[in-house]
């Protein structure tokens, strides 16, 4: 037990590279204690830091974890040039108290005989995943492995990624792992943009116009409440508003279950998913708001 720190106690955070120390951690830590999960891809932010705070609230130990998963990139993806800065997330992580910053290196997480893959049907090649194909496979291998390399009792997931955090409850359900997955709420910046590590490619201009996303989000929601049930037409009147900014392109709207992600052609009697992911400048940006219909 003593690397976790007594509740309210300060300690310094442990920066751990090897699955080995990692699994050795939690083990230590299993003697009923609750481990809070955050996994990341690091170039940590606010939304970030909302799922380690409430990680923070209701667990004795949390572990952050940051890895830039190769297997989650296509081969045309930015997994080269996506931001790194290790000394910046650590220092926001230890001024959140995190116990344990887990930075696992690819080699050791896809060794050379590699060759088990997890695969969500159906929930994976819709969305983001006819986008990019096999995306959802790496985000759900990754995953699993880190669930069993952590072994938290709690691991939280950020609402902006919808599709993923529905691709990993259904997972967690249908493999029996004693995981509880928590969303929680997009966080946003001025103008209402969903913070993201890649709105760092962004210029001041292109910035200006990625915030079409959530102003076709909240036309979205605006006809719901007029009484509009029709995807078709809340889909189109979307795609007005994206067309007017000269340098974005939609790749997709659509409007699903939010736990199937099958497509809803009219919306009523429950919750609905309204997302879209569009590219401002050549990058891929994504956003989404749930609507709660009657
Ligand atoms: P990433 O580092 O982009 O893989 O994200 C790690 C986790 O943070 C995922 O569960 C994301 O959904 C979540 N996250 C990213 N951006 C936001 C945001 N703006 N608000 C809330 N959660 C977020």
């Amino acid at each position: 037990m003593k690397h976790l720190p007594s509740r309210g106690k300060k300690q310094t955070m442990k920066v751990i590279r090897s699955i080995k120390a990692m699994s050795g951690f939690s083990s230590e830590a299993a003697a009923g204690r609750k481990i809070g999960f955050v996994p990341t891809m690091g170039a940590l932010h606010a939304g970030h830091v909302s799922l380690i705070r409430k990680a923070r609230r209701d667990n004795d130990a949390v572990v952050v974890s940051v890895f830039i998963n190769p297997l989650q990139f296509g081969p045309s993806e930015d997994f080269r040039r996506y931001p790194r800065d290790h000394a910046s997330d650590a220092g926001i992580c230890r001024a959140e108290g995190v116990d344990v910053l887990f930075c696992p290196s690819a080699q050791e997480m896809y060794g050379p005989g590699f060759r088990t893959f997890v695969e969500v049907k159906g929930m994976s090649d819709v969305l983001c995943g006819r986008s990019r194909p096999g995306h959802f496979r790496g985000v759900a291998t990754v995953v699993l492995k880190l669930f069993n390399i952590v072994s938290p009792r709690t691991a939280y997931f950020g609402a902006k990624d919808a599709q993923q955090a529905a691709v990993i409850k259904r997972m967690t359900a249908d493999l029996n792992l004693p995981v509880r997955i928590e969303v929680l709420p997009i966080v946003r910046g001025p103008g209402g943009i969903a913070l993201s590590s890649r709105n760092a490619y962004l210029g001041d201009n292109q910035k200006e116009q990625a915030l079409c996303l959530f102003r076709s989000l909240r036309e979205a929601a605006r006809l719901v409440e007029a009484g509009e049930r029709r995807s078709s037409r809340i889909k189109e009147s979307m795609r007005r508003i994206i067309s007017g900014c000269p340098q974005a392109e939609t790749d997709y709207i659509e409007i699903v279950d939010p736990r199937t992600m099958k497509t809803l052609k009219s919306i009523g009697g429950g919750k609905c998913l309204v997302a879209l992911a569009v590219r401002v400048g050549g990058i891929r940006l994504i956003d989404n708001v749930t609507l709660d219909v009657k």
